[in-house]
């Protein structure tokens, strides 16, 4: 800290910034200890970011690092405070894609009600039942905000991405070690190795999941910027929830728009199968049809 010190804290910072000069857009950021702050400035405003791996602070409890960032590294706690810090980052780039043709087989009331949607609408995001659930349960009767990453599949045409037309998010994965106020949310490394160890041979995150406790179900420029720099895919969504006022809405990829059709399960139950007695119902992304 002495050597910091007679550096100054801002040109510590610059000297982070200046290390990826030259380095293409697409990195992950890593930090440890004092690297932290410059690694996580870069994610969070470096064009083209990945994520940030910040080991240091994900290994201590945040009452024990605390304290002693306060005193001796006063400054760097501003550009920490009120944000959605997102401590983990995706590791695997590999999609596993599956044909639309595939769904029939597997959930035809899904495939019909795909079936009835337009191309030009862009891709569906639809909720199983259970994910929804849990997702709900986790939000619900808490006045902070909460969250947590969501697991799905992701069908297309053809083999690329682009033609993505349906991202079935199928779990959803509550980070419990999250620490929210009304107004932002930090999520742990904790949640990651849920969703990896949880995650089937077909899923992958398609997204997050967080709450609005009060203030309703809309996108801030924190959860832009947080879609964008971590979800910034044609099949990643972003849910948020207002618990108090009922209220859900859906973004999709890096610019956060609303797609034109979400399809929650309205009965059933379980795993998405070929349970003829399931039906989807297509719901206002500004209403929640669950009302558990
Ligand atoms: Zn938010």
């Amino acid at each position: 800290m002495t050597f910091v010190r007679q550096v100054g804290f801002q040109e510590m910072m610059a000297r982070g910034e200046r290390a990826v000069e030259g380095f293409p857009a697409e990195l992950v950021y890593a930090g440890f200890s004092l690297g932290v702050v410059p690694a996580q400035k870069l994610a969070q405003t470096r064009p083209g970011a990945r994520g940030a791996h910040l080991p240091r602070m994900r290994t201590q409890p945040a009452a024990a690092v605390r304290p002693h960032r306060t005193r001796a590294l006063p400054r760097l706690r501003q550009p920490l405070r009120g944000e959605h810090l997102m401590r983990w980052v995706e590791q695997s780039p590999e999609l596993p894609l599956q044909p639309v043709a595939a769904l029939v087989g597997r959930d035809p009331v899904l495939a019909r009600a795909l079936d009835g949607i337009r191309r030009e609408d862009g891709p569906v995001v639809a909720i199983a039942t259970a994910a929804e659930d849990d997702a709900l349960h986790h939000l619900a009767g808490h006045a902070h905000e909460r969250g947590g990453l969501l697991l799905g599949e992701v069908f297309a045409e053809g083999d690329d991405v682009a033609g993505c037309r349906l991202v079935l998010i199928t779990q959803a994965i509550p980070a419990m070690e999250s620490e929210g106020t009304g107004i932002s949310l930090r999520m742990g490394s904790a949640v990651w190795q849920q969703a990896q160890s949880r995650r089937g041979a077909l899923e992958r995150v398609v997204g997050w999941f967080h709450s609005h406790p009060g203030i309703g179900a809309f996108f801030s420029e924190t959860d832009r910027r947080t879609q964008r720099a971590f979800f910034p895919h044609v099949y990643s969504v972003g849910w948020v929830v207002d618990p108090v006022y009922r209220e859900s809405a859906i973004f999709l990829g890096a610019e956060s728009t609303p797609p034109a059709n979400v399809l929650y399960r309205v009965t059933g139950a379980g795993a998405m199968g070929s349970d003829g007695a399931s039906r989807y119902g297509a719901g206002p992304t500004t209403s929640m049809p669950s009302t558990k």
